[in-house]
């Protein structure tokens, strides 16, 4: 490909991960012709994320290059190139190497960087998002090379669920009692952790990193009484951060995330944000930044039909799920144990669908190991929302089998 420096894109997409590959595809729905330039900081082009902590360590078939995104699609595509400077006014974003690039629209979708720990720099520690981080893990792990996970969230639980279905030992270290108590209410928190435990994952509940030390091939992770715990690798999941820097410099408003209206235009003309970035104005649950796929897909692809002239109402309300063990759920809306919920189980206990309430409203629905009922749990939260679903009706409103 030419050099960067001078060029000229209809539309420039800053990220590339998956709402840039959503964003591709938007554009092309509506504009065969116009250039695409894509600008991913990583050392790959867009792949599906969720496969790397799934699918490509439990789906035999599955594979890194299956996984990548926007085969066949017309674009060009830089990667390992970070946008330093953008500059609305003049329609410009500069890269790393000086180079700057004249756009037509403009897409943000820098999605999201992963919290770091005070730990000595190793790449045997990894904090979990990119398809390096899945490389370095796969030729590390092992079943004589066990791995510790850190933090009780997506990545913690999937990570060490994935790995031990792998015949790796894992070590999980979380600050809560229960392994994802975050998000689920006690009764699906303490059958998640006693899934975990039989499963022969060694569980260090309610424990905080305080170090860690390195030797030839080993890692070691100091918790809060002083002891070490050893592994062949450290897998890292303590959340993100919103990637908003290059969007605050050039003065887009930014409140937790991009803040981006209806059409998922920012404050800049031209510009446009989506994905884990993006703080929208869900027309379910009122404005809020949503660090899942289902999202970043769906944004980004209505945020390039906007670019190429839709100018539609982003107004999808996204999923969420995951699978831990033999366990699986998918969500809608807030799932936080700190608010009210309602438990509605099947007659085995197997599965459940719970209600997160707050001030008696629905602002969230967990379908535990319940399938294909999302617009059941989106149709409750609205009727909730309206009025016309009270707390006493909540039970049997979504079948549990
Ligand atoms: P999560 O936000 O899911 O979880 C982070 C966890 O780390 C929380 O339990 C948090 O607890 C804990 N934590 C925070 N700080 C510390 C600390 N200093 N020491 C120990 N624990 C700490 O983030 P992940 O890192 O697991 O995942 C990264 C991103 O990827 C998220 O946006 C997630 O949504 C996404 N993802 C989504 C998946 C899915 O949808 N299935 C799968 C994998 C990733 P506390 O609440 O107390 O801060």
């Amino acid at each position: 490909m030419a050099d960067l420096d001078g060029s000229n894109y209809d539309y420039v997409i800053v990220g590339g991960g998956v709402a840039a590959a959503a964003a591709v595809d938007g554009i092309r729905q509506l504009d065969d012709s116009g250039s695409v330039l894509v600008l991913g900081a990583e050392a790959d082009g867009p792949v599906y994320r969720p496969d790397l902590s799934k699918k490509l360590w439990l789906d035999e078939s599955s594979s890194l290059e299956r996984s990548a995104l926007l085969d066949g699609q017309d674009f060009d595509l830089r990667i390992g190139t970070e946008v330093t400077s953008i500059d609305p006014a003049a329609h410009t974003v500069q890269v790393t190497s000086g180079a700057t690039v004249t756009y037509g629209k403009l897409l943000l979708a820098t999605g999201a960087s992963p919290r770091t720990l005070d730990l000595p720099g190793s790449d045997r520690i990894m904090y979990y998002r990119n398809a390096s981080d899945y490389r370095r893990l796969r030729e590390l792990a092992g079943e004589d090379m066990p791995v510790t996970t850190v933090g009780g969230g997506y990545i913690g639980a999937e990570i060490t669920s994935a790995l031990t279905q792998n015949g790796v030992r894992v070590t999980m270290i979380f600050d809560e009692e229960l392994v994802q108590q975050r998000l689920f209410p006690e009764s699906i928190a303490q059958l998640v952790t006693d899934d975990f435990a039989g499963h022969g994952v060694r569980l260090l509940a309610g424990e905080t990193v305080s170090g860690g030390e390195l030797a030839d091939d080993r890692v070691g992770i100091r918790v809060g009484d002083g002891s070490v715990i050893e592994a062949g690798a450290v897998v890292v999941g303590v959340g993100v951060v919103p990637r908003v820097e290059l969007a605050e410099a050039a003065g887009i408003t930014v409140d937790d995330g991009v803040v981006v209206d209806e059409q998922l235009r920012t404050s800049a003309p031209d510009v446009y944000a989506a994905g884990d970035v993006a703080s929208y104005l869900d027309s379910l649950l009122g404005r809020r930044r949503v660090e899942h796929v289902d999202s970043a897909e769906k944004m980004g692809k209505h945020a390039g039909r906007n670019m190429a002239g839709a100018d539609e109402v982003y107004d999808y309300t996204p999923i969420f799920w995951s699978d831990l063990f033999d366990n699986g759920y998918e969500a809608v809306g807030d799932l936080d144990s700190r608010l009210d919920t309602v438990e509605d189980w099947n007659a085995d206990r197997t599965a459940a669908v719970v209600y997160y309430l707050r001030d008696d409203v629905v602002r969230g629905v967990l379908l535990w190991n319940v399938w294909d009922s999302s617009d059941r749990a989106r149709d409750v939260i609205a009727r909730s929302r309206d009025g016309k679903l009270g707390r006493g009706e909540l039970i049997g409103a979504i079948p549990t089998s």
